[in-house]
């Protein structure tokens, strides 16, 4: 009998309820008063005041399973979706939390008891990595878990060692993966083959024992706290007895019904069509329902840039009509349960994905067309020029990840520089001949390239001091 992702979801709760905890529901996707942070990305994003002691803690231990987002700012995980087994735009981020009440041994007892006990997994299967410095952590693992010294890990890098921001709390951090098998490639931990999916990282424990002050110094917290982040769909791999998360029964179930809605059976050449679809109806109905709607800067550019890239797959599947919102009911069904808000929100949903899938459809295939014949004569390699990226991001719509998505299964990037040049020169005309205007425009296009370089300041808000990164 197979435990779907539901119950998995109900599992962990029930467990570190169980063991005192409040279960509190998830925070929203848009970060109540936090302009710094484009989306909610982390379980421990609700509970910021109460780590910084802004505000204190109502109880002493929270669990949740918090919507989080990863498509913009410094967690950016829309360039993996399709193509590894593991990254999501949208996910649940499964979490338990400690205000200043147990800390690390009780952690690591609480996690490897739900791993190894309720969730029965194979113990020569994990293995955990600590951050280099942290003995007491090494020291931890191996007693509570038994693991030999070779299945824990140290970590130099910043992978392991978690900081709010330049300042305030911090900490080492634990991340405990799980072994698929020899027959994936990739290698463990803080090897040069990390990055394959074999071991596939599944639960991070942070432990937040200073404080980072101005001035490069670091003080011990009199009373340090925990943070924890569990892929709920990861997991629900690993339960399911299945490598990618795409296999799991909710990803089975929205896959399904991309093929009946786009008459497109999934094969391995379409594959990553299909996830981006799955994958994007659920970033796109989540946002929706927590207030975002398509728009021309900010976290609506976001949500407008996610939708478009769907709607290219859905029109590579041979989609002529909009088809996405026809998913809407399948993912009610699967989410709507936990999700009451999705519910409420099912007919703005629905409405806002086929207006924008209707707007979008007609110059989704002219500019196809155009990109076809601009880049048809190039090769694994080569760059499309600017002057088309921009003519394509400007005349139709297009997000400028959208047209290095499309080129990238051949090979091809997109020339930045160039589509700078071409942007700053659109700039300085309109400012030429319409002084004072054009800057609605313009805008819109430096906030695509600020996002697409990964910048910081990509709101135009400040700086993203939130790293939350648990
Ligand atoms: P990875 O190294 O695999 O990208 P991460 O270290 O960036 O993961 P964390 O920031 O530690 O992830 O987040 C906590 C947990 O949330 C991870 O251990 C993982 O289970 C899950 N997670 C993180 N990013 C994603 C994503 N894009 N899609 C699905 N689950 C994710
Ligand atoms: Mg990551
Ligand atoms: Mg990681
Ligand atoms: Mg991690």
């Amino acid at each position: 009998q197979m435990i779907g992702v539901n119950e998995i979801r109900s599992a962990f709760l029930d467990y570190f309820s169980k063991h005192d905890h409040e279960i509190v529901a998830s925070g929203p996707l848009v970060p109540r008063n936090d302009p710094t942070l484009m989306f909610t990305n982390a379980g421990m994003v609700p509970f910021k005041d109460f780590f910084t002691g802004r505000a204190k803690a109502p109880y002493p231990r929270a669990v949740t399973s918090q919507k989080c987002v990863r498509a913009g700012g410094k967690h950016n995980d829309l360039d993996n979706v399709g193509y590894t087994a593991r990254h999501h735009t949208f996910f649940e981020m499964l979490g338990n939390f400690s205000f200043g009440d147990y800390f690390k041994e009780r952690a690591i007892e609480l996690a490897w008891n739900l791993v190894t006990k309720e969730f029965e997994l194979d113990p020569k299967r994990l293995l955990v990595t600590v951050y280099a410095d942290d003995e007491e952590a090494f020291s931890l693992w191996r007693k509570i878990a038994g693991l030999p010294e070779e299945k824990v890990i140290r970590i130099a890098t910043s992978d392991n060692f978690w900081q709010m921001g330049e300042t305030g709390p911090c900490g080492p951090c634990s991340e405990i993966f799980y072994d698929h098998g020899a027959e994936i490639p990739g290698g463990p931990p803080g090897s040069p083959d990390e990055d394959g999916d074999r071991f596939i990282e599944i639960w991070n424990l942070v432990f937040m024992q200073f404080e980072q002050v101005a001035g490069g110094e670091r003080h011990n917290l009199p009373r340090p706290s925990i943070d924890t982040g569990m892929g709920l769909e990861r997991i629900a791999a690993v339960l399911q007895g299945v490598h990618d998360n795409y296999d799991i029964d909710l990803f089975r179930h929205l896959i399904e019904a991309v093929e009946g809605a786009t008459r497109a059976k999934a094969t391995e050449a379409n594959r990553a069509s299909h996830r981006v679809i799955a994958d994007h109806l659920r970033a796109t109905s989540f946002l929706i329902a927590d207030g975002v709607l398509p728009s021309n800067d900010g976290r609506g550019y976001v949500l407008r840039r996610i939708m478009r890239r769907a709607m290219r797959h859905a029109h590579l599947l041979g989609a002529e009509e909009p088809v996405i919102y026809s998913l809407v009911p399948t993912l009610m069904r699967e989410m709507g349960g936990a999700y009451p808000e999705l519910m409420r929100a099912e007919a703005l949903i629905t409405e806002t994905i086929r207006l924008e899938e209707s707007r979008f459809q007609r110059t989704l295939s002219r500019g196809l067309s155009l990109l076809d014949e601009a880049a048809g004569s190039l090769h694994k390699g080569d760059m499309l020029d600017g002057e088309t990226a921009f003519k394509l991001y400007d005349t139709y719509g297009f997000p400028l990840d959208l047209t290095q998505d499309a080129l990238k299964n051949r090979g091809i990037s997109v020339d930045l520089a160039g589509f700078t040049d071409a942007m700053e020169r659109q700039r300085a005309e309109a400012r030429a001949s319409w002084a004072g205007s054009g800057e609605a425009a313009t805008e819109e296009v430096w906030m695509a390239l600020k996002e697409e370089h990964g910048a910081t300041e990509f709101l135009g808000y400040g700086t993203e001091t939130a790293e939350a990164v648990t």
